[in-house]
Formats: structure tokens, C-alpha cells, sequence
């Protein structure tokens, strides 16, 4: 008799484990594949990972274990659901991350394929019918059956639904013609022109020779945008294809990359695209056509990375700093660069990271020569960067009187641009209408009743919205404490400035694009467009707009406020700050000398001065320096341990008690820092007071016993969960 273990659908940390069950029909269950199981008298759906055979009776294996053990009640899978590289692949993760195994499978796999209940209702395969001939003989066919008769022939098969029902119910019937069914491919992909390849300069030619021939297994391919590193990608992956190898090319946002996706579908044949904008049954079609060895390269964002490929060559992460890269959002909160050196080590693949500004840990490995440090200086169309002017705000002369907001140079060279009949950009890093609200009586301010943090106004709806869980309520016309109507409005987002630059220049055409907006993917596409189109003059946005976008027409870009990442209390404020400036100045002048105006209260602060002059490695250079010295990775590995409850004096309490525990554990070990317990930046968030330990150490072996303890501990408790960030990017 067999015992099945099945990993059931819950992601909550104390179900991750596996239970036992039977299965009494005749057909036979595969290893990871999914199955419908009673759980708690509900069913649920489950991954069968053992199977296990069994010499005793069922009512003996009862006995045996004391447990009852209930019948597998239907199989969902003939095949099983990943194979061996990946099923290994999810269990490193989970261990790695310390997820549930459930939650990896969730990642890897497409709707349709997820271990849920739910995916049932996901689209299945798609048919088409298509017909063919089985004899050619026309005799006793009327004219009409005979050219439907010939134009089958000629074109072999034809799609059933471009036949003429009545025509080809005869031709079936006189067993001339048969139907049969093919698998459909619901993606749409445009047809595309293949180009041919462009020559390489000198310097790509050398990085191209290096990466192909070279000994490391991973290169770091550094060059501003413009430089080229696209070609460099497409050509060495095409070296690699002639190999009979596969390619898998990671990009941060398929939005915001269409471009590089163009390229690559202009080059090549059998490419598939996997990203969460497709529909289900797109990404169901890609992910089948990708398992059965039809494509040879898959482009796609972050999830991508699980691509069940085979035989991968050469993996390239685009934009490697990009934070996109670091899933923080749900279960399990992996980096793609960690999946994609644990694929490495079962394919044995090389690996591209390209950026122009790479994160400290990438650019502080390829100085140590652990991944081949390779440039590309020049840019191809030789033009200049942009002129930057840094605008201090700190000067009152330098205020507009017609916006408190804007500074005098920033509105003239918007008007400059308005009569070149040129376009501009305005970065405004905040969405909304003003980030607080308060009573100027008694100084009351508004804040979310869910998370403590304070509501922004929304202009568009005359809403107060919580940004942290989407709390809604209508704008208050009186203080909810003291009932005076001095109701004041707080700093700004994209909505006012957007409002102010109306007020300004009422006959400019103004487009604004942040996050409020892009929940609507149509109208984010449709802003992009419009811009690029020259349909509007300004647009404002949030960093959405500093990213990846080539608009040609674009001279101007303004930087409302440069110093607003940089107080976020994050190690990583820095980094996020030096990317998002130099990324939004590089909008300008893509096509044309550009120009560039970053207002700040900080014109000495390091960051705004080495991100205006777009001085990577000044920038790099001193901020390692903090970075060492505040023990901060790339010099340590970093945990976040959040600890979360209803009850703030719990949480209090069970924070105090991790740290004693971790310090009598680290207490003689060196290279192990305990940072905290501290408030998190959003104390409050969903009902849940939060509270974080920061673990820094050297050797992640040491610390992993350790939290694996912690995590049992705390599975016990009801009212508390502690949640593990592994090399977190969110660690505020
Ligand atoms: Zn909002
Ligand atoms: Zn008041
Ligand atoms: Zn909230």
C-alpha cells in the first residue's frame, strides 16, 4: 500500500510540513503533481512530494501512527508539475527564505498551474480545430467541394473556421477531409521585422570576446544607457543558441522594457514572454510552450527566473540594481540574483549583470574580481549628457512668486521649452495632492486609523487616502477634534504640482502618470504614448517616469525635490536616491542636447552632488565608506526579523525577548551584529504594531540554526508572527 505526503495550499508557517494520505483508486499519482485533498473538513489542494510504499494494512498504518489518515479525494496532474531542477530549486528557496515550500510553488508556477483550489477555475489548454485531406479523389464531388477540396490541399491544413460549414460537413461525411485538433497559443505576438546584426565597436567587441571566452562565471557589463549593452546581450546570447543552449534575459518591468523586448523579438526566432501583466491563459500557453523545449530565449521580469528551461547557457539581469528584482510583496522574499545562482549551479551557465549605476554589492564583487568587471565608456550617438543645474532652495531668491514650489530657473526653462515646442519632465517622487492634513487650531493630524501614519489628500476623488492599506475617507471640511475649519493641506505629491503647473502655463498640455494612475495598465500605456507622441508638453510623475522611457522629444527634466528618498531611515536611501536622480536627468536629451534642474534644500549632500554630475563612482566610493563603517552589506549579510501583533505591549515584550535570545546565542561569535528591537518606519501597519531586530553577520551558516529556533518559537503563538527578510531591500 502507498502513503502519499502532500504539501497542502496553506501559506501559513506552522502547515509547512507534509500529511499523509491514501489513495484508493487504480490511476496513478505522479510525484509533484497536484491533488485534491479533505483538510479540516474542507477540501483543499496539495502537491504530492513522497510516495511512500508501505507493507502494513491501511487500518494497521492507522494504528501504527495514531493518526487518521483520510483518501486522496481526485488527481489533478497526469504529469508532475516541475522537474527535477526546480522541485530542488523550490526547496532551497524555502529553506534559503525560510518560506513554506507552498509559497516558492505559488512563485514558480503560472495560474493555471498553482497549487490552489482556485487555479481549477484557471484556463486550461486552448484547442483549434484545424482539417486535412485523407483522399484526393474528386469523384462525385460538386464544384464547390472540390475547390474547398483543392485549397486544402494546396495549403496542406486550414483552419476548420474558415471553411464553409455546409461544404465541409459533405466533404467529412464522404471521408474526403478530417478534422483534428492542435494546441492554440493565446499570446499575441506582433509580427516583427528581424533585423540583422550591428557591428560591434571596439569595446563592445572586447566585452563580447571577454564574456564568451572568459573563465568567471559571472561579468558585470557597466555602461550608461546608450552605450550599447544591448547589442553586447543580443550577440552573445546568440553565440550561445548556436549551442544548442537556452537564454533567459531578465528585465525589471516588461512595461518599461519594451524596447529591449522589441530587439530581441526583431533577432530571434522562438522567444516566449513571462510576465504578471499577461493574462492567465497567456501565461499558461508561454509557460507550456517554454517546458516543451519550443523557445530558445525567455524574456521576462522577476518571476521569469523560474522559467523551466533547459539547459540554460547564459542568464542576463538587466538593470541589475533595479529593486524590482527583490520580491517583498508576498512569500517568499526572494532576489532573483540568489534563484539565478542556484540555477547556476545545476546549469552551469555565465552570467550578464548590466547596469549603469550597479547596486554597492555587485559593483564591491567586481572589484574584488569576483564576477569580470567589463565597460562600455562611450556612448554610441556621441551625445552629450545633459547639463545639470542644482537649484538651492534653501535661498528664498531663488522661489518662483508665482509657485512657492517651484524655483524661478525651473519655471523659465519650462516656458523655454513650451515655445521651442519642446517637451519636459517633472519628477515629483510623491503621489497624491499633500502627504498630511492637519487642523491649524489645535495641530491635529489626520492619520489612518489601521496604521497610524498620516492620510494624503487626493485632489482627483476629494479623498484622504492611507498609502500603507488603501484606507478611504472623505476630505474633512472641519477638524475632526476641535471642530475649527482651519483645515490645512501639507506638502506636496504629483497632484498639486500638476495643479500648480496649470495655474502657470493654463495653455500648456500637462500629462501626470504615478502609481494612482498605473493601477490602470491601459491608461499608463496611453500617457506613455500620448508623451512620446508630442500629444502634451509636461509630464509629472513619480519615478515611473525615470525609468527606461525614450522620449526623443524631451530637453527639460525637473526635479521638484530632490532630498525626498533620502530620509527615508533605510541603508539603502542613498543608493535609492543616487539611482532615481541620475536616472530621471538621463531623460533628458535622449535624442537632442538635454537639460536638467534638480531643486534640493542639500546642494552639498554627497548624493545630490555625485547624481547631478552623474558621478558613479564618486558616488560609490564614498558611500561604501558609510557602508563599512556602519558594518552595512556589501560588508555583512543582513536579516530583517519584523515582529508583528494586535497588542503593542506583546509585541514589545516578544521583541525584547528575541533580541536576549539572539544575544546569548551571538554573544562570543564575531562578525555578528544585533541591530534593535526598533520601531518600524510604519509602526502601525493593517492593525499590526511592528517592531524589527536587524542580524548582520558574515557567514550566514551561523545565524540560520538560529533563526530556524525562532521561527518554531514562534509558530507557537497565537497572537504574534515573525516574519524573515533575507538581504532585505524594504528593511525600514
Ligand atoms: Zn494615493
Ligand atoms: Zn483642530
Ligand atoms: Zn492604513
Amino acid at each position: 500500500m502507498k502513503v502519499y505526503e502532500v504539501l497542502i495550499e496553506y501559506t501559513s508557517s506552522n502547515l509547512d510540513r507534509l500529511f499523509s494520505y491514501f489513495y484508493e483508486k487504480d490511476d496513478p499519482i505522479q510525484l509533484l503533481s497536484r491533488v485534491i485533498v479533505p483538510f479540516n473538513n474542507k477540501l483543499v489542494c496539495g502537491v504530492v512530494i513522497n510516495i511512500n510504499q508501505v507493507n502494513e494494512t491501511k487500518e494497521e498504518y492507522i494504528k501504527k501512527t495514531g493518526f487518521e489518515i483520510k483518501n486522496i479525494s481526485s488527481v489533478i496532474d497526469k504529469e508532475p508539475l516541475l522537474n527535477e531542477e526546480l522541485a530542488n530549486l523550490s526547496l532551497e528557496i524555502a529553506n534559503y527564505y525560510f518560506a513554506p515550500r507552498i509559497s516558492v510553488f505559488f512563485s514558480m508556477l503560472p495560474p493555471s498551474l498553482k497549487p490552489k483550489l482556485s487555479s481549477q477555475n484557471k484556463p486550461k489548454i486552448a484547442y483549434e480545430s484545424f482539417v486535412k485531406v485523407i483522399d484526393n479523389n474528386i469523384d462525385n464531388l460538386t464544384k464547390k467541394q472540390i475547390d474547398l477540396l483543392n485549397k486544402i490541399s494546396t495549403q496542406q491544413t486550414i483552419k476548420k473556421s474558415e471553411c464553409p460549414t455546409s461544404i465541409l460537413s459533405s466533404l467529412i461525411q464522404k471521408n474526403k477531409v478530417e478534422i483534428f485538433k492542435k494546441e492554440k497559443n493565446r499570446m499575441f505576438f506582433e509580427t516583427i521585422e528581424k533585423t540583422e546584426k550591428l557591428t560591434l565597436n571596439e569595446e563592445q567587441k572586447e566585452c563580447f570576446d571577454k564574456i564568451l571566452n572568459g573563465t568567471k562565471d559571472t561579468y558585470l557589463l557597466e555602461g550608461v544607457t546608450g552605450s550599447g549593452k544591448t547589442e553586447v546581450y543580443l550577440q552573445v546570447a546568440e553565440e550561445i543558441i548556436k549551442k544548442q543552449k537556452t537564454v533567459l534575459m531578465l528585465v525589471p518591468e516588461i512595461s518599461l522594457s519594451y524596447l529591449m523586448v522589441k530587439r530581441f523579438m526583431q533577432r530571434f526566432e522562438r522567444v516566449a514572454i513571462l510576465h504578471s501583466k499577461l493574462t492567465p491563459s497567456q501565461r499558461y500557453d508561454e509557460y507550456r510552450r517554454i517546458k516543451q523545449g519550443q523557445v530558445d530565449i525567455v524574456i521576462g521580469a522577476r518571476s521569469a527566473v523560474f522559467a523551466p528551461l533547459e539547459n540554460i547557457g547564459l542568464v542576463i539581469l538587466d538593470e541589475e540594481h533595479s529593486e524590482t528584482y527583490k520580491q517583498e510583496d508576498q512569500l517568499p522574499y526572494y532576489h532573483a540574483l540568489d534563484v539565478i545562482k542556484m540555477r547556476q549551479k545545476y546549469h552551469n551557465f555565465k552570467i550578464i549583470l548590466g547596469s549603469a549605476t550597479p547596486s554597492l554589492e555587485t559593483k564591491s564583487r567586481a572589484l574584488k574580481g569576483i564576477y569580470e568587471q567589463l565597460y562600455l565608456k562611450k556612448r554610441i550617438n556621441n551625445l552629450p549628457l545633459p547639463k545639470v543645474d542644482i537649484v538651492d532652495l534653501t535661498n528664498k531668491n531663488n522661489i518662483s512668486s508665482e509657485s512657492a514650489l517651484l524655483s524661478n530657473s525651473l519655471i523659465e526653462a519650462i516656458k523655454n521649452r513650451l515655445t521651442n515646442h519642446q517637451q519636459s519632465i517633472l519628477l515629483v517622487n510623491r503621489r497624491g495632492h499633500s502627504p498630511y492634513v492637519s487642523c491649524r487650531e489645535c495641530g491635529y493630524v489626520i492619520k489612518c486609523p489601521n496604521c497610524q501614519v498620516a492620510l494624503t489628500y487626493h485632489y482627483m476623488n476629494n479623498k484622504l487616502i492611507c498609502h500603507h492599506c488603501n484606507y478611504e475617507v472623505d476630505m474633512i471640511t472641519k477638524c475632526p477634534k476641535c471642530n475649527s475649519n482651519k483645515v490645512f493641506k501639507g506638502g506636496f505629491g504629483t497632484e498639486k504640482i500638476e495643479l500648480e503647473i496649470k495655474k502657470i502655463f493654463p495653455e500648456a498640455r500637462v500629462l501626470r502618470l504615478d502609481s494612482d494612475i498605473t493601477r490602470k495598465v491601459n491608461l499608463t500605456n496611453k500617457i506613455i504614448n500620448d508623451f512620446s507622441n508630442n500629444e502634451a508638453d509636461i509630464l509629472i510623475g513619480t519615478q515611473i517616469i525615470a525609468k527606461g522611457h525614450d522620449f526623443e522629444n524631451v530637453t527639460l527634466v525637473g526635479i521638484v525635490l530632490a532630498d525626498i528618498g533620502l530620509a527615508i531611515p533605510s541603508f539603502r536611501a542613498n543608493e535609492r536616491t543616487f539611482n532615481l536622480i541620475t536616472q530621471a536627468i538621463g531623460r533628458s536629451g535622449r535624442a537632442k542636447k538635454g537639460e536638467a534642474i534638480v531643486q534640493t534644500y542639500n546642494k552639498n549632500n554627497f548624493v545630490i552632488k555625485t547624481a547631478c554630475r552623474q558621478d558613479y563612482m564618486s558616488f560609490y566610493a564614498t558611500e561604501i565608506k558609510l557602508r563599512k563603517l556602519l558594518n552595512n552589506p556589501p560588508y555583512t549579510f543582513m536579516c530583517l526579523l519584523l515582529i508583528s501583533g494586535k497588542k503593542y505591549d506583546e509585541v514589545e515584550d516578544a521583541s525584547d525577548e528575541v533580541k536576549r535570545y539572539l544575544q546569548t546565542k551571538f554573544n562570543e561569535i564575531e562578525n555578528v551584529f544585533i541591530v534593535g528591537p526598533s520601531e518600524m518606519f510604519i509602526k502601525k501597519l493593517n492593525d499590526l504594531y511592528r517592531k524589527k531586530i536587524i542580524l548582520k553577520y558574515k557567514d550566514y551558516n551561523i545565524v540560520k540554526p538560529v533563526i530556524n529556533d525562532l521561527m518554531l518559537f514562534f509558530a507557537k503563538k497565537r497572537n504574534l508572527s515573525l516574519i524573515i527578510n533575507v538581504n532585505p531591500h524594504e528593511d525600514y
